[in-house]
């Protein structure tokens, strides 16, 4: 999911991390993002069922995709791969991140009078650039297994709520734009035609940069010629 909110500024860095958090797995390669329209992402993923090393490396290269992107959460088929997994590190509205991975995700909202909908914001970075209000349950709880096959849980309000439940749509194969009048969907489809310049078919991978290609592992930068101090 993205957000038009900065997610990368500086102070987010600082925001306390829930206890309940997970460490991501590091050293992924970014991959481009697979847009709607693109037949794995409109149908129910395979759920997982081996975790091992090729889970862990799928999952590192969600991450570092996500981040490229600039997103708060990021699902397997997002970058290609029928697998019902997802990422995320998002803040809730107290101001608390919340990191993780969910395999096999299923999401409990609150029914009855506990149910009060949320009409933000909301994005894809599989449908960049664009934003339109989506109503959603303001609370909601995800439960699945962890990179391990452990059982996990997760739980909270505000931006990450919209997350879960936006992110576990993504492992049967409805995006938001399903979610909405045909109207916002017309809206959503103009700003995503807008900003089209700004997302290019390989984006979060800069041209010019590492091969996307799966034997393209590890992090250097093969075509940087200056030094850089980061490396
Ligand atoms: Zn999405």
């Amino acid at each position: 999911m993205s957000t038009s909110e900065p997610t990368a500024s500086p102070g987010r860095e600082a925001l306390p991390l829930s206890p309940a958090s997970a460490e991501l797995p590091t050293g992924g390669t970014v991959r481009p993002v697979t847009r709607w329209g693109t037949e794995v992402m409109h149908r129910k993923a395979r759920p997982v069922t081996s975790y091992d090393e090729e889970l862990r490396s799928l999952v590192a290269d969600m991450v570092a995709t996500m981040y490229a992107a600039d997103g708060v959460g990021l699902a397997a088929c997002q970058i290609g791969v029928d697998l019902a997994v997802f990422v995320f590190d998002c803040p809730d509205d107290d101001g608390v991140i919340h990191r993780g991975v969910v395999c096999n995700p299923i999401v409990e909202l609150p029914e009855g009078k506990d149910r009060k909908l949320d009409d933000s914001e909301e994005g894809c970075l599989s449908y960049p650039g664009a934003f339109v209000d989506c109503a959603r349950p303001d609370h909601a709880k995800v439960v699945g297994q962890g990179l391990h096959g452990e059982d996990v849980s997760y739980e909270g309000g505000g931006l990450f709520a919209r997350c879960l439940q936006h992110e576990t749509d993504h492992t049967v194969g409805t995006v938001f734009g399903d979610r909405l009048s045909n109207r916002a969907r017309k809206k959503l489809r103009k700003q995503m035609e807008d900003a089209a310049e700004d997302y290019p078919g390989q984006w979060p991978v800069e041209v010019g940069a590492e091969s996307p290609a799966p034997s393209a592992v590890g992090g250097d930068a093969p075509t940087s010629s200056e030094d850089d101090p980061e490396r």
